[in-house]
């Protein structure tokens, strides 16, 4: 994953010369302080650089193709704490391609009712200045954040907070690379796509590689490599006897160390942010890439299986938004339902690729046989996802633009234990409820490949989606499948009309 420490967020203010160099100086004394503030939050991952007050079409404009051009410059949060005439602002918005959150607040959270003054007045007039900015946003079509309430406030840090992640993650996507090593599995519709359209919305280049790139790298590891490897997975999962050192299946274990070292080689040679394989091309290989996959993904890399770039990117996107929040981030499949009146549920899983990061407790890394792919019995990582919220998200290309698509679930955990199934296991229940949130989801045309975090919140998904100026359908708990049906159509019209003829937009 990038270095995510690289980032900040421009903190800018909006006013303007008529109030004279005293209250200009004031504003900028406590803009300095506000950013201060929101830059010591633990709620906004990423420095808050106080920048500038815009006081002139000049100087917005020259600040806005700075942003542009500075890569550690993630998006703009402006607060107008006067009023700042927005025709000023046109010259610079119509050229920044940085996010935009639009701060409405207020530096003194209560009115001085004793003291207040015509000059306080002057001072504070976000109320009236930050609708004159929201006004050109909107006669401008931009698409943004707007975050209301005093800037002190926990609940405020938390919008920030979200769309800073979204943010981030939009910053880490541009110029971002998915290695394909393989094709899609064979005659699958929902795995394919436009990349050039991808590439021209997201950010993401998609390319293709042989296995034969894969197989070479993963032969030149020396078996010094190989041997330490092993010896830090049985420090980190609880390895199965037959795996270890001196037990029958140990030379299954070291290919596949074999194959995570290569794999990693492979990424960095590439300096791929994600990638995808397919069981339908592994000519080289001892095993279908398990354990490495797991691992690799662990570390922050995208991953979709069976050609899935779009699920790939997806991951890798969410991973960046997510980082150092508690839950994890897998690739995931819904694989079999639990279909019982009392309450159906979906198990969630996949034949070998879902990441550790989900995982409740400690790994257990076992061998066992299996029949996709034709190869030798694949070691992999068996454990079950904790319990708690979650959501599940995909990109799907409708043909002429993307839709994003989320629902929210609860991970329950199985109701009995799953002795005979040595795969990474997540019980949940959809939101609202299982028919209607499969019916939303099938409506919608979501794939069978989402991306499970325990982490990301729709909020921060929302934020991304408007951000990339794409349709998001939130599944929730609110959700109706007729409500659903209406905005699937709304959306239709709205989001061909907002593009026009263009297929990337
Ligand atoms: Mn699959």
């Amino acid at each position: 994953m990038k270095d995510l420490s690289q980032y900040e967020l421009w903190f800018v203010t909006g006013s303007q010369h008529l109030y004279g160099p005293e209250a200009l100086a004031k504003v900028a004394e406590n803009s300095k302080k506000v950013a201060a503030a929101l830059d010591r939050s633990p709620l906004i991952p990423t420095v808050v650089r106080f920048k500038t007050v815009g006081e002139t079409p000049e100087a917005i404009r020259s600040l806005c193709l700075e942003a542009n051009g500075d890569a550690s410059c993630i998006g703009l949060v402006i607060w107008c704490h006067t009023f700042s005439p927005a025709k000023m602002w046109i010259g610079g918005l119509s050229v920044l391609d940085k996010p935009i959150l639009h701060l409405h607040t207020q530096f003194y959270r209560d009115l001085p009712w004793s003291s207040i003054d015509m000059d306080y007045m002057n001072l504070h007039q976000a109320a009236h200045g930050d609708r004159e900015f929201g006004f050109l946003c909107t006669r401008m079509r931009l698409n943004r954040k707007v975050v209301v309430g005093h800037w002190e406030d926990t609940e405020v840090h938390e919008r920030i907070g979200a769309w800073t992640r979204a943010a981030r993650g939009w910053a880490a996507l541009q110029g971002s690379k998915v290695c394909r090593i393989g094709d899609n599995m064979r005659e699958v519709a929902v795995t394919e796509g436009d990349k050039v359209a991808a590439q021209s919305r997201f950010g993401y280049s998609t390319n293709g590689y042989g296995v034969g790139d894969l197989v070479e790298r993963v032969n030149e590891q020396s078996e010094a490599d190989v041997d330490a490897l092993c010896d830090r997975y049985c420090d980190e999962y609880a390895v199965v006897d037959s795996l270890v050192k001196g037990g029958d299946r140990h030379e299954s274990l070291r290919d596949g160390a074999r194959i995570e070292l290569g794999l990693r080689a492979f990424l960095e040679a590439n300096d791929a942010a994600a990638f995808t394989t397919t069981f339908e091309d592994l000519h080289g290989l001892k095993q279908l890439p398990g354990l490495a996959v797991q691992r690799v993904m662990a570390d922050g890399f995208g991953f979709g299986a069976e050609g899935d770039w779009k699920t790939a990117a997806l991951v890798y996107l969410m991973k960046v938004m997510g980082d150092g929040l508690d839950g994890g981030t897998s690739f995931i499949e819904d694989y079999t339902y639990h279909l019982h009146p009392d309450g159906a549920k979906v198990l969630g899983s996949h034949m070998l690729e879902v990441c550790p990061s989900i995982a409740a407790a400690k790994p257990a890394l076992e061998i066992h046989p299996l029949g996709i792919g034709g190869k030798e019995d694949p070691v992999r990582l068996v454990f079950d996802v904790a319990p708690g919220t979650g959501l599940n998200a995909v990109v799907v290309d409708l043909g002429s633009r993307f839709r994003l698509v989320v629902n929210d679930v609860d991970v329950v955990g199985p109701e009995e234990p799953l002795p005979l199934l040595p795969v990474a296991r997540a019980v949940w229940n959809a939101r609202p409820d299982f028919k209607t949130s499969a019916a939303s989801w099938i409506h919608a045309g979501g794939s069978h490949h989402p991306v499970f975090s325990q982490g990301v919140t729709a909020e921060m998904m929302e934020d991304f989606a408007t951000i990339a100026g794409v349709e998001m359908l939130h599944i929730n708990e609110r959700s109706s499948v007729s409500e659903v049906k209406k905005e699937l159509r709304m959306n239709e019209v709205y989001y061909h009309a907002n593009q026009g003829f263009s297929f990337a937009g």
